[in-house]
């Protein structure tokens, strides 16, 4: 996590951490995220929190029995909004399948944001860049 942490903080993103306590549907689109240090705004929403599907639920995401319904790409039927890991799953759970959601995901807002089908792939001095050091 640490390692993933340095690798989102190097794109300069604007990271928070901290417990959320609501995801609801803004007034103008987007999103409003609740969170114990205040509410933050955005375009998409990922929701991880593993078996725990409550926020889905507020938010109004259709479930399937007691999961969160998804196709391939993790969106929900609240529009932009993706939940990912155990909240989709029957205990057939493994951390690298959760991880994999996650991309799924990212790519299906990174197609949405540019417009066409889009992949992202590392080349190998990318990945010596972030993991290099780890080998000292
Ligand atoms: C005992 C045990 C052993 C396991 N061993 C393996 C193994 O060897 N290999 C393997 O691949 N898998 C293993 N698993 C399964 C693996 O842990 C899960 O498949 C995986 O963690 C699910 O990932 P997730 O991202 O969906 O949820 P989680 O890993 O549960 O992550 C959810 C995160 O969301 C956070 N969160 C929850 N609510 C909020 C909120 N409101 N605001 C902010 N954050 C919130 C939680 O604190 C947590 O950090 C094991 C599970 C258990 C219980």
């Amino acid at each position: 996590m640490k390692t993933a942490r340095e690798q989102v903080d190097s794109f300069g993103v604007e990271r928070h951490e901290a417990s959320v306590t609501d995801v609801a549907e803004g007034d103008e689109g987007g999103f409003v995220v609740s969170t114990e240090d205040g509410e933050h705004a955005a375009d998409y929403v990922v929701l991880a929190t593993g078996a725990k599907r409550d926020l889905a639920e507020s938010l109004g995401c259709a479930f399937d029995g007691d999961l969160v319904d998804v196709g391939v790409t993790m969106e929900t039927s609240v529009e932009n909004a993706y939940a990912t890991g155990a909240m989709v799953r029957a205990e057939e759970w493994q951390a690298v399948i959760s991880a994999g959601d996650g991309a799924a995901a990212a790519l299906n807002i990174l197609s949405k944001e540019k417009g066409e089908r889009y992949h992202d792939f590392d080349v190998p001095a990318d990945a010596q860049a972030v993991f290099g050091g780890m080998n000292k």
